[in-house]
């Protein structure tokens, strides 16, 4: 008899998407035997952890604006969505807006595109001449610009790792397993997963397999000689100082 045991689905990886995944994949199907593996429950190291947390609705693509209309209502409503198991009563969004410049006539038309395709799918974009810039942000040198948008509404940032906790616990509330260890292995062909094993554990059959191992998910595809175009890209954050940050703000 064997007595390893089968999971419906082995997530590898528990920041944001693998706690997310755990969250909507259990909300489905209350059913399943979920497990997420996660080696870090810190997750000091995770992009998760280390991103700047911002959500904005103003992107080129029409998909990526609808994405993000409702990212933007479960931020919004996170005790809603996440229900008491998440227990988060608030992200504490702060709706600060981005704001896109356009210094020649190509990108303007790209704006221009992009502003009435958001604003179909609902987002807010204003477009901005340059002397309406300057009105607004008045410590911008507006000399060279030939045209801004702004979406005061529904863009700014949000508290990442209450949202990373809220998917976990809430996760967890409906029967996901967390379980601390390093996927080290896997058995079977990409399409069809077998086995995995952990450091710690050993090995555990799965049906299912969600790999959300972040810039780490090729290393998870080589564990099966397969390939996956995901390699790290370096982000760099700039703090300002707090005389910057006061004009900074938006009237
Ligand atoms: C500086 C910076 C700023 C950013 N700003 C923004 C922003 O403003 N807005 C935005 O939307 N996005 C932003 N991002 C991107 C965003 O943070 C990431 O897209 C998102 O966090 C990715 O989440 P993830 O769960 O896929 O990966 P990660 O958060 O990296 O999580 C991957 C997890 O997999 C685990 N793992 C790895 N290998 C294994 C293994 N073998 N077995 C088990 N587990 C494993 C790791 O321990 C880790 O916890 C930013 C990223 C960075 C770095």
């Amino acid at each position: 008899m064997n007595s390893v045991k089968t999971y419906d689905v082995v997530i590898i990886g528990g920041a944001i998407m693998g706690s997310s995944a755990a969250y909507w994949l259990s909300r489905m199907d209350p059913g399943l035997d979920i497990l997420v593996v996660e080696p870090d429950p810190s997750y000091a190291k995770s992009s998760t952890a280390l991103s700047v947390a911002s959500v904005r609705q103003q992107f080129t693509t029409s998909v990526n604006v609808e994405i993000s209309r409702f990212g933007i209502e479960f931020i919004k409503n996170v005790r809603n969505w996440l229900g008491q198991g998440g227990g988060v009563d608030s992200l504490g969004f702060q709706e600060n807006g981005y704001l896109f410049l356009s210094g020649s006539e190509e990108s303007e038309a790209v704006l221009r595109q992009a502003c009435a395709m958001q604003r179909e799918k609902g987002a807010q974009t204003e477009l901005l001449m340059p002397d309406a810039l300057k009105a607004r942000f008045d410590w911008l040198n507006v000399d060279d610009i030939h045209l801004a948008s702004f979406g005061a509404k529904d863009e700014g940032w949000f508290d990442n790792m209450s949202l990373l906790d809220g998917f976990r616990k809430a996760a967890q509330h409906q029967g996901v397993q967390f379980l601390r260890d390093r996927v080290v292995g896997m058995a079977g062909a990409k399409d069809q997963i077998s086995s995995v094993n952990l450091e710690s554990a050993g090995k555990i059959f799965a049906a299912n397999i969600v790999n959300a191992a972040g810039i780490s998910a090729s290393d998870i595809l080589e564990m099966i000689d397969e390939g996956l175009p995901v390699e790290p890209r370096k982000r760099t954050v700039f703090m300002l100082t707090l005389q910057m940050q006061s004009i900074l703000t938006p009237r």
